[in-house]
């Protein structure tokens, strides 16, 4: 039965073909050549990009601002192919196939060119983001960490004074032996951990990040109910944005507290302030 039926739906679709115009049918197979060419692009310079970041943090020997200096050129370079995509279907494209079709009949053409840059192209490049500041930052506090370990030693006494692995900034200590206080000023790569951190813990919630963006989609494409309809559905999909999100925010702050562990305690209190707006737009939206 079923393969009767696609079979019959088949026949349908190449009779549909058949009456296309083949000059047409030649543009779209160009515009689908082109979508696919700028997609492999855009996958290759992605893994260009992280190569040549992770070679430039070393060359610069870890320092930080021109990797991400240079990571912000290359985002606006990759952001330029998203958008190179719409106005290459505006500029050539569209007129070309005009010829053939009224403007009303291409939308399914359009849609394939906002697909790859809205579908595609802009979010890999939200996620690429995590992913290389993320492993900038990683590598950077591998290397900025061992700065710690050196010899710190009294003023006073000149005894060695073990330093905490977790304070960043500059702070007393008092040493063991004599009791005086001494300041600790960290070197300009320890006391740049305290703003990469959040790169990296944003990293480490990668996993929950993606399960909140699915979140996000799946509510976005979603229908709001009409008057009277059962919202059910709705609600569920909202409230999946809600956990999802908050998960998200829980384990942003649980990885930030592991390297600066003065947030430990405030973590839930953070994630309540994060979501704070989410609420907001739960009671404006859904009512509750
Ligand atoms: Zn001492």
């Amino acid at each position: 039965m079923f393969g009767l039926f696609s079979n019959k739906k088949k026949e349908n679709k190449k009779e549909q073909e058949q009456v296309e115009n083949p000059e047409f049918l030649k543009l779209v197979a160009k515009w689908d050549v082109f979508l696919e060419k700028m997609e492999t692009r855009f996958n290759e310079s992605l893994v260009n990009a992280k190569e040549a970041l992770l070679e430039n943090l070393e060359e610069s020997n870890y320092d930080i601002n021109p990797t991400m200096t240079a990571w912000h050129g290359i985002k606006s370079q990759l952001m330029a192919m998203g958008n190179k995509v719409d106005t290459t279907f505006d500029e050539k494209v569209l007129p070309q196939m005009k010829a053939y079709k009224e403007h009303y009949d291409l939308l399914d053409e359009a849609a394939k060119g906002r697909h790859l840059r809205e579908g595609v192209i802009f979010p890999k490049i939200d996620r690429f983001e995590i992913e290389m500041e993320g492993e900038v930052s990683q590598r950077f506090y591998n290397h900025a960490i061992q700065f710690l370990n050196e010899n710190f030693n009294c003023t006073q006494c000149s005894a060695k004074i073990e330093v905490r692995k977790d304070i960043f900034r500059a702070h007393y200590v008092t040493c063991d032996y004599c009791n005086t206080v001494n300041t600790f000023t960290p070197n300009d790569k320890i006391s740049q951990i305290r703003w990469i951190v959040d790169n990296i813990a944003k990293l480490k919630a990668l996993n929950e990040w993606d399960a909140m963006q699915k979140a996000e989609k799946e509510f976005s494409d979603l229908r709001p109910p009409r008057e009277g309809q059962d919202n059910a559905f709705y609600i569920a999909a909202f409230e999946k944005r809600e956990k999802t999100s908050r998960a998200y925010w829980t384990k942003y702050f649980t990885e930030r507290a592991v390297y600066l562990p003065e947030y430990a305690e405030t973590i839930e209190h953070d994630t309540d302030v994060k979501m704070k707006w989410f609420y907001e737009e739960r009671k404006r939206e859904l009512g509750f």
